[in-house]
């Protein structure tokens, strides 16, 4: 790959006010040119917010590449929590959530964000699973009111296994349906070696999550670790370039979710930072 400015442009997970990832007011401090940006409250998602919003991120220079949904009620307190809280998965939740969903494809739009991320929840890894085309129909759904914004649905990685994604993602059958690749995600759920996830997914690949994690002692029952990027069981350099056989040359999106403590996420996502651009000039150089 010929080194560009426009390859792997740095980013970073962040959240506006209380929310994941890190806060606006200490971005700039980085010098991180782009941002995955976790949905606001439904109260801060009106014009008036979409404007300020495009100023603040117009004044510090940075690029929102893709915004991501989240729903009241989920919990990521442990693997059957998941199962049973988040994304579209829950029955009792799903009209309100799709509903929710599209008015946050219409903020992405309003923010002139072409792509919206989600972790859908666990896909049956079973096809004949009663709850399996209900899925593949609520996510063709999605897909095909985001279209009509001319916009993209990323399906963040982690929950199901490479292959059980993939035939998932054929059988939804969109143009517009991609994968957000979080290889700590793969490690974290047990579901498989990330670097193989990773190449099997290939060209469905249009953003990436840089975070790293450390396998558990019982893969699949109970979560794995997440660690700061370079302590955990990824292997940076092949991952950059497996992304690079893949053809991919979108942001690389740090992702450090411990807004409980700012200034050591602060420090871990300029370790992360350095770290990644070190990887990248010698990848592309
Ligand atoms: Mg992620």
């Amino acid at each position: 790959m010929q080194n560009n400015k426009k390859v792997w442009p740095l980013g970073v997970f962040t959240s506006i006010g209380l929310g994941l990832g890190l806060s606006l007011e200490v971005l700039h401090q980085l010098k991180i040119p782009t941002i995955h940006l976790h949905t606001p409250p439904k109260t801060e998602r009106t014009p008036a917010h979409v404007a300020s919003l495009v100023e603040r991120l117009r004044s510090i220079d940075v690029e929102a590449t893709c915004v991501f949904a989240g729903f009241t009620g989920e919990s990521y307190a442990d693997i059957p929590t998941v199962r049973s809280t988040v994304g579209l998965l829950p029955l009792e939740s799903r009209a309100e959530r799709v509903a929710e969903l599209h008015e946050i494809i219409d903020f992405a739009s309003q923010l002139k964000v072409a792509a919206v991320g989600l972790h859908l929840g666990f896909v049956p890894h079973d096809t004949s699973d009663a709850g399996y085309e209900p899925l593949v129909e609520v996510t063709r759904d999605v897909c095909d009111y985001a279209l009509g914004n001319d916009q993209a649905i990323h399906l963040e990685t982690g929950q199901e296994p490479a292959g059980v994604l993939l035939d998932f993602l054929s059988e939804v059958n969109r143009s517009n349906l991609f994968v957000n690749f979080d290889p700590a995600n793969m490690i974290l759920y047990g579901c498989g070696e990330p670097l193989e996830a990773l190449a099997e997914i290939g060209h469905y690949v249009h953003s990436v999550h840089c975070k790293d994690a450390k396998w558990s002692d019982r893969p699949g029952e109970t979560w794995g670790t997440e660690v700061p990027l370079g302590e955990g069981a990824v292997d940076w350099s092949g991952f950059l370039q497996i992304l690079d056989d893949i053809g991919y040359t979108g942001p690389l999106t740090i992702e450090r979710e411990i807004p409980q403590d700012p200034e050591r996420q602060l420090a871990e996502i300029g370790h992360a930072a350095r770290m990644l651009t070190q990887l990248k000039t010698h990848h592309l150089t």
